[in-house]
């Protein structure tokens, strides 16, 4: 990806907002590369196209051409995309993922001071969700009521195993697999150790889904007996040996769903990370988020073997398109993970504490300022000003 000091990255900017925010992550981005390493290095951005512009310019809402451009560089940054309706596409961001195989989606989740938020102590939140981003509901197979195909499956589940399901069902097919549950789950382990965090949390409903969610926890505790004997041990190992924590060990357990909601919001900070089949991870990672801002703030990743997408968690925000009102929060916070991932690891330092320092005085955008008292919005140009000041 480096060729001598100069990066060259491409970049979706997205529909709706997309275009304001990616500006905004953009410049700062620049900004705290320029800081951190003296000017060294420096990006050059190459646009590509999804969405709505790659529709109006080729028809076509996710070029072939954008998928390779992204494969062969390794990386993106990416702005909101609107899902087309009615076309053949079920989701945009998924079909990226699916063609690029991005496999973890990785959010981290932590409080910045002077952030307005709903719970009495939201600087106890620091957790970072892996979420399997490929199986489960988001494979998306599913047949509508009435269809000869749902007929065919209730008849066959009737004949063949006399199970009975209403006539007038939908059916939908939630596949969990082995591999790809356990690359998700070495990922969230890996990363665990390697930013020595304390625990990693396998989250699933498998008291109720024995085969695919209780199979999630049963091949995460397989993964990490026959891969991290070394450097990791489960929680009833500890509390075999009187509940104690060998130093230096990554504790590996796991919670129900239900459970794991209460907990992360009345004791947030027994958990790190959180490693989650699909639909689990979609709830729990907007759940947390709601916790210290809401999406306006929460950046995320999908990141697969040698590639990687960085993007706003939130959507294109249609009704603030074009108003400068919008958070960039979200993008310039997955853009400090970029960096980080690229291996620039003092310039996104740099970036997050730049976002920090903002947030702590009070300038912040419309979606957080209305969450507390008397405070006065700044829009998306300025607080990308402030920002940009306040890097060093
Ligand atoms: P959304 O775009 O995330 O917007 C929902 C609400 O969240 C907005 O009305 C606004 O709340 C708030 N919001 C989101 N981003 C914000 C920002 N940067 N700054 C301030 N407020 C922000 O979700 P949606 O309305 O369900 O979806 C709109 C389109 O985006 C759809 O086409 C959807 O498919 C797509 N989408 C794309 C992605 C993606 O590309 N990753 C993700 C989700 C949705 P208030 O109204 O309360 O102010």
């Amino acid at each position: 990806m480096i060729e001598m000091n100069k990066m060259i990255i491409p970049t979706i900017p997205g529909d709706g907002v997309g275009p304001e925010i990616s500006s905004a992550a953009r410049s700062s981005i620049e900004a705290a590369l320029a800081v951190a390493t003296d000017g060294s290095v420096t990006i050059e951005w190459e646009e590509i196209l999804a969405g709505e512009a790659a529709f109006r310019a080729t028809g076509d809402w996710l070029p072939k051409a954008t998928v390779d451009r992204i494969r062969a560089r390794g990386v993106a940054l990416k702005g909101p995309l609107t899902t087309p309706v009615g076309g053949g596409i079920r989701s945009l961001n998924v079909a990226l993922r699916q063609a690029l195989d991005l496999y973890s989606s990785v959010r981290p989740v932590r409080y910045f001071r002077g952030v307005p938020s709903p719970v009495k102590a939201p600087e106890k939140m620091d957790v970072v969700i892996f979420r399997e981003n490929t199986e489960d509901v988001y494979r998306g197979i599913e047949w509508r009521r009435g269809s000869p195909e749902a007929g065919e499956i209730i008849e066959f589940l009737r004949s063949k195993y006399s199970i009975d399901v209403p006539a007038d069902s939908g059916l939908g097919l939630k596949p969990m697999s082995e591999f790809a549950s356990k690359r998700l789950i070495r990922s969230a382990v890996l990363y665990a150790l390697e930013k020595k965090r304390k625990s990693v949390t396998l989250v699933h409903k498998g008291n109720i889904m024995k085969f695919t969610e209780g199979a999630f926890r049963d091949w995460g505790y397989e993964l990490v007996l026959h891969e991290f004997k070394n450097s990791a041990v489960t929680e009833a190992d500890v509390m075999s040996a009187g509940g104690l924590l060998p130093d230096g060990k990554l504790l590996i357990n796991d919670r129900i769903a239900d459970n794991m909601f209460q907990q992360i919001i009345t004791r947030p900070d027994e958990y790190s990370v959180l490693a989650t089949p699909n639909l689990n991870g979609d709830y729990l990672a907007d759940a947390c988020a709601a916790q210290v801002g809401g999406l306006g703030i929460a950046p995320g990743a999908n990141i697969g073997d040698g590639v990687a997408v960085f993007e706003a968690v939130h959507g294109t925000a249609p009704k603030y398109a074009g108003k400068d009102v919008a958070n960039p929060c979200s993008l310039m916070l997955s853009g400090a993970m970029m960096l980080e991932h690229l291996g620039q690891t003092d310039a996104a330092g740099v970036l997050v504490r730049g976002i920090s320092s903002t947030l702590s005085e009070g300038i912040m955008t419309q979606d957080l300022t209305r969450l507390g008292e008397g405070m006065r919005p700044a829009g998306t140009r300025r607080f990308t000003d402030e920002v940009i000041s306040r890097l060093e």
